[in-house]
């Protein structure tokens, strides 16, 4: 990152915002991606490693997701990895490129008797070098301190949507229970990664809500994962929604976060499966620069590695550690990340909670 003289602003607006996305699509993107390359190099990605270190069975009520216990998604339930596994499919992980790795649990919040497992976790793969991030759900204020301690780089805990329209998608955590969770996250010092998922039939004036709670936080967040809804089988909003957000909106809304949080990394995240590669590279310019890497997000489909590292290729864009290798000698039976993914648990273990 470069020094810059851009400000970082907390009151932002509904109206600024709005009009944001009332710009005529080359202005916004042009502004945006002039923002970017001042606090970033532009051609280069920061690149996530997610594993499942637990999965399904979550008595939450989230509408999009598989791992709900009230939805049948038909996901097999994964109790709690052990130790040394998560530990193992990190390495293989990070010998693919990763520089962080995420470890997800499927909780509304960790128990007592799960926190030495989880803090073993974060030390194992720190020793490895590597960044540290967790979502386990909501954190309490020890909780939140137990994981600093332990070394933990990030949490990830998202807003999901508006204020608004976030009772259409969960009821059984409030919104301030997630705000909470993010304070207590920053109280312990750690960095926090806060998004949500556009595409779940909110408006526009909902995705301006949401960007502005997330660009008002105290904090901007270090990462904002901007995902686009895959719709699951089985749950309620494969039921009810029709349409998939405009592609143009969602790179909308990759710009404007860009704006509004310059130096976050904004994270291209889940429903990239569905993106051609056009519209990723437009994703890039428009100021993303963070993606979710290996061949499954959780719960659904992410790119190949392999595929990704062609794309990066034509592309002209690295890793932020080192150059992406090209694939003359590693194809996807080959690939360590794929190995990694799956490691220690099943394929369709693997799952996508909105991280
Ligand atoms: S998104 Fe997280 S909290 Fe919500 S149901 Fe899925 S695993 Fe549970």
């Amino acid at each position: 990152m470069t020094s810059t003289q851009i400000p970082t602003r907390y009151d932002w607006s509904y109206q600024e915002i709005a009009a944001y996305f009332d710009l005529p699509f080359n202005d916004l993107i042009f502004q945006a991606q002039s923002i970017h390359r001042e606090i970033f190099d532009p051609n280069k990605v920061q690149l996530s490693t997610l594993l499942s270190i637990k999965t399904g069975k979550c008595p939450e009520d989230c509408a999009y997701c598989s791992q709900s216990n009230r939805y049948d998604t038909g996901l097999s339930y994964e109790e709690l990895m052990e130790v040394e596994a998560v530990v193992e499919a990190a390495k293989e992980a990070k010998a693919a490129g990763s520089e962080r790795y995420c470890m997800g649990a499927a909780w509304r919040s960790p128990k007592g008797r799960d926190m030495a497992k989880v803090t073993a976790m974060v030390k194992g793969v720190k020793a490895l070098g590597m960044e540290t991030c967790m979502t386990l759900g909501m954190l309490n204020k020890d909780q939140a301190n137990e994981l600093a301690e332990a070394g933990l780089d990030y949490y990830n805990h998202n807003l999901d949507t508006s204020p608004e329209y976030y009772k259409q998608i969960i009821s059984t955590r409030k919104y301030q229970d997630r705000l909470d969770t993010l304070q207590h996250v920053r109280d312990a010092g750690m960095k926090t990664c806060a998004g949500g998922i556009v595409g779940m039939g909110e408006t526009r004036d909902d995705r301006i809500g949401f960007l502005q709670q997330l660009a008002n936080l105290p904090a901007h967040p270090d990462s904002v994962p901007i995902n686009q809804l895959v719709k699951i089988e089985g749950t309620p909003l494969d039921l009810t929604l029709e349409e998939q957000i405009d592609s143009f909106e969602f790179i909308r809304m990759i710009a404007i976060a860009r704006i509004l949080m310059p130096y976050s990394y904004v994270r291209l995240s889940a429903g990239r499966e569905t993106m051609n590669d056009e519209m990723q590279a437009l994703a890039f310019f428009a100021g993303a620069n963070s993606l979710f890497y290996g061949d499954r997000l959780l719960t659904t489909d992410n790119p190949e590695s392999s595929k990704d590292r062609q794309l990066f290729k034509r592309l002209g864009i690295n890793n932020e550690e080192h150059v992406i290798d090209d694939l003359s000698d590693d194809g996807l039976n080959g690939d360590p990340q794929t190995q990694s993914v799956s490691a220690g648990t099943s394929e369709n273990s693997l799952f996508y909670n909105a991280v």
